[in-house]
């Protein structure tokens, strides 16, 4: 009987120690229209709001990606010039890898501190951490 028993736990052992039942992070996209010789990412807000993240420090991230001016407009981010929605989208998930999601976990629960200076990106899921400096 204490063969057997432990038998059993050695087997659970070798289990691994949590199951992970994450479900995979989507991206939201970008709906983009055309006004004049301008783009306008119409959800801009939206998306701000669903990864979480500072409408500031993401519409200066887009800009400086598309290599353009703009501004924050309300619940939209305008653009100077003329950019087609595959490429703000690809900026985007751009975005979400590098800010967003957790390199270790892959979940958005994340946040921007700052630690001594260094502006690191900290998972609230499971508490990895990567400095954001360049
Ligand atoms: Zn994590």
């Amino acid at each position: 009987m204490d063969d057997y028993e432990s038998m059993l736990d050695e087997g659970r052992e070798e289990l691994p120690e949590e199951v992970f039942e994450g479900k995979r992070f989507e991206t939201p996209s970008a709906e983009t229209t055309k006004r004049g010789n301008r783009t306008v990412i119409t959800n801009f807000s939206d998306i701000a709001k669903k990864v979480n993240r500072d409408e500031k420090h993401f519409s200066k991230y887009l800009l400086k990606e598309l290599g353009t001016a703009g501004h924050v407009d309300g619940d939209e981010l305008v653009l100077q010039g003329s950019f087609r929605r595959g490429i703000v989208n690809k900026k985007l998930t751009s975005y979400c890898e590098d800010f967003v999601i957790c390199d270790e976990c892959n979940r958005p629960d994340t946040k921007i501190v700052k630690e001594k200076e260094v502006t690191m990106l900290k998972c609230e899921a499971c508490g990895a951490r990567k400095s954001l400096e360049d």
